[in-house]
């Protein structure tokens, strides 16, 4: 399910990334039950442990350890539909699995048998959530346990895992939120450690594409007027054995990716909690590793919750290189990288090596540009082809995450949707 090895050295500073995926007993729902998902009725209660103190032998010390807690919290009160409080417990074991729990949705860095049995012996995942519902898919209870093996910081500690980006990745599970393709999602299925430069590279925040996901469950109860529309289809039967066809949603105007989904072959599929507006659609198959090219499906125009049907294309389309890392600042790490808007960075990205030559690169946005006559191959890493490139970001481009794309001497595009974070 995740990809290992996509850890780069970096040129600059000779520094190993790691990337570790989420771990999360939340995954088994397939695309049949798309409809079905298990989703809270009312407000949510979690309670704190105790065991989230100086004194916790996983947190380095010093750390804000509220502050952390609170803002994880208060990013999804923000954009849910009902309440989530906070209470302090003595509490310390996750609930262990089966038909119920205890009805408390523990937070826990507790290095308890019971917790550290949640984990396998070589699972490196920093958290894991384990979440109970009922045959009517109501979740009853949802316990997030934080690796006991694993260091925790708030402030950047070499090594360690933030805190408030792991908190807020568990609390989408605990809401219901399945893991998602784009780097630029909180949902997005493995972190970075913290490095020697700073948190710059991980997305740390919650994105338009989650918040969709999260109107997508709740869409009923959000008092809005233009929630939510969505757009609907199917995996052609006819595609290749055991291809998953990744589909995203990006405004039109803004090239801002608002929502995406991952559909397998003869599955249905929902891009949903979608505002009023206009979206492009894209399309991207792969099997494995192997990726196929992208495939513009058109734009849809949304509004006042209404629905849209999608056809994919019917074949996978030709193979093609992917983008496996991207970077800046020297630092070539994992597959996000963040911006500022009104300014001019280098940018790294590596794609598979055996890939044709020229190769060029786009970002799928008004107001990002790659600039085509800085791309330039550099000697970085082996089993990959690194090229530097200059970015210019306009001062009104769109705020949030953009898609960039490695296109072949054909045409052709595999594209990292939701890669390049716009502050
Ligand atoms: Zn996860």
């Amino acid at each position: 399910m995740y990809r290992r090895g996509s850890a780069i050295i970096s040129f600059f500073v000779s520094l190993v990334f790691t990337l570790q995926a989420f771990g999360t007993t939340f995954i088994e729902f397939q695309a049949k039950d798309e409809a079905r998902r298990p989703t809270w009725r009312g407000p949510v209660t979690i309670a704190v442990s105790s065991s989230f103190s100086d004194a916790a032998p996983n947190l380095v010390n010093n750390s804000d350890i509220a502050g952390a807690i609170a803002r994880s919290v208060q990013a999804w009160r923000e954009v849910s539909p009902f309440e989530i409080r906070l209470v302090e417990s003595t509490r310390q074991d996750v609930s262990p699995s089966g038909n119920a729990g205890d009805g408390v949705s523990l937070l826990t860095i507790a290095p308890t048998a019971a917790n550290t049995l949640f984990f396998a012996r070589s699972d490196s995942s920093p958290a894991k959530t384990r979440v109970f519902y009922s045959r009517r898919n109501v979740i009853t209870e949802a316990d997030i346990v934080l690796n006991p093996a694993v260091q925790f910081s708030t402030d950047g500690t070499y090594g360690t895992f933030d805190l408030e980006a792991v908190l807020t990745h568990e609390i989408g599970h605990l809401l219901g939120l399945r893991h998602s393709f784009v780097p630029g999602s909180i949902m997005y299925d493995s972190i970075v450690q913290n490095g020697a430069v700073d948190r710059v590279n991980t997305a740390g925040s919650i994105s338009a594409s989650d918040v969709s996901e999260l109107r997508s469950l709740y869409g009923d109860s959000i008092n809005s007027d233009d929630c939510c529309g969505e757009v609907v289809g199917r995996a052609p039967t006819n595609l290749r054995k055991g291809a998953m066809v990744e589909v995203w949603a990006q405004d039109t105007e803004s090239g801002l990716v608002k929502a995406a989904t991952t559909v397998a072959r003869g599955r249905s599929f929902r891009l949903a909690g979608l505002g009023n507006g206009s979206y492009s659609l894209y399309s991207q198959a792969r099997i494995g590793q192997r990726l196929f090219e992208v495939r513009e499906l058109g734009i849809v125009e949304i509004r006042d919750g209404s629905r849209s049907s999608l056809q994919l294309e019917s074949s996978n389309g030709r193979q093609i290189a992917s983008i496996v890392a991207i970077g800046v600042g020297g630092v070539l790490a994992d597959r996000f990288i963040s911006l500022q808007a009104g300014t001019q960075s280098q940018i790294m990205v590596s794609i598979e090596q055996g890939s044709q030559v020229p190769a060029g690169f786009v970002i799928l946005s008004p107001g990002v540009w790659i600039d085509a006559a800085s791309v330039l191959e550099i000697d970085h890493a082996d089993g990959v082809r690194t090229f530097l490139m200059n970015v210019v970001v306009d001062e009104a481009a769109a705020k949030g995450n953009h898609s960039v794309c490695y296109s072949d001497s054909a045409g052709a595009r595999s594209c990292i949707a939701g890669a390049v974070g716009i502050r």
